[in-house]
């Protein structure tokens, strides 16, 4: 069978997968939803064209975007992820014992109904007590949210149709406004060699407007566009990089360590200079 999915990136890039078999494929009342089979990245999530996880690398970005602050908090104890439909972040985030709630709001209940579905070895953590579940948008949840939690991690598609305004600055000041006095913040904030609609300079600096310290951190996905991905952490008190590698305890990982925690805000000097 010679059966390709084709990620069109812009006028000039497109990225192909061989795929083996079409899971599912409906237009929700938000966007388009694909799960397919890869030869070589195994299952697929695909929203409105673009590859959101697989399996084979899916690891590399919810570890990354759940660790990072987690562990730079003392005690994690109430989380928000904001998107994360998949269900990898809150995988993830389970696994620290001081975390007793975590609320995520996914926009798509068919997102979280496909992952259940098609991608177990994500979703397994939708059934844990400590989690609960809002389909709501989480521009309008965070509106409502004032000094509630520990760590918030925006888990967003693209900014381009219901994700567009996640990545504003009036939801950044909000989402500060929804941490406690020393809490933690991160959103996946795209790539540094494409735009998709907000430049990465555009996007940092709005988190940078809303807090006190604000660092960019970096990690590599293969089925991400260029490879490259960005995330920035906004914080109120703790400092990602005054955290004590041996206070990192080993909770299963196959892509974050004790020293990676540092190592990925190191920037290259040309994402430096983009800054
Ligand atoms: N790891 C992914 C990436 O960077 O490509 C993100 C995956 S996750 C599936 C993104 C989720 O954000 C989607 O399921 C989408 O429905 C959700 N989302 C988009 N806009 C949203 C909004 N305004 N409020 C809540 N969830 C939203």
């Amino acid at each position: 069978m010679n059966l390709w999915f084709t990620e069109t990136e812009n006028s000039n890039l497109a990225v192909k997968y061989r795929i083996k078999q079409v899971l599912a494929h409906k237009k929700t009342k938000f966007q388009e939803l694909l799960v397919v089979e890869t030869e070589r990245f195994g299952r697929a999530l695909i929203l409105d064209g673009a590859v959101q996880t697989t399996i084979a690398d899916e690891y590399v970005y919810h570890e990354m975007i759940a660790h990072v602050p987690l562990f730079t908090h003392p005690q994690p104890q109430k989380v928000l992820i904001i998107g994360g439909g998949d269900g990898g972040t809150v995988r993830e985030t389970l696994k620290h014992r001081s975390v007793e709630e975590i609320h995520i709001v996914e926009i798509d209940p068919e997102v979280v109904a496909a992952a259940k579905q098609y991608l177990p070895e994500l979703s397994s953590g939708f059934n844990d007590p400590r989690v609960t579940i809002h389909h709501l948008d989480g521009i309008e949840y965070i509106a409502g949210c004032q000094n509630e939690y520990d760590v918030l991690i925006i888990d967003s598609s693209d900014p381009v149709g219901p994700a567009v305004g996640l990545f504003q600055s009036q939801f950044y000041r909000q989402a500060a406004r929804a941490l406690k006095d020393d809490g933690i913040f991160v959103a996946q904030t795209e790539s540094p060699w494409l735009n998709f609609g907000l430049t990465l300079p555009e996007i940092y600096h709005n988190i940078k407007a809303a807090f006190p310290l604000t660092r960019m951190y970096i990690c590599n996905i293969p089925t991400y566009p260029c490879g490259l991905w960005s995330f920035t952490l906004g914080s109120k008190r703790y400092d990602p990089l005054e955290v004590n590698p041996d206070k990192i305890a080993d909770l299963g990982y196959r892509y974050y360590t004790p020293d990676l925690h540092r190592a990925a805000f190191v920037l290259p000097r040309f994402l430096q200079d983009l800054l």
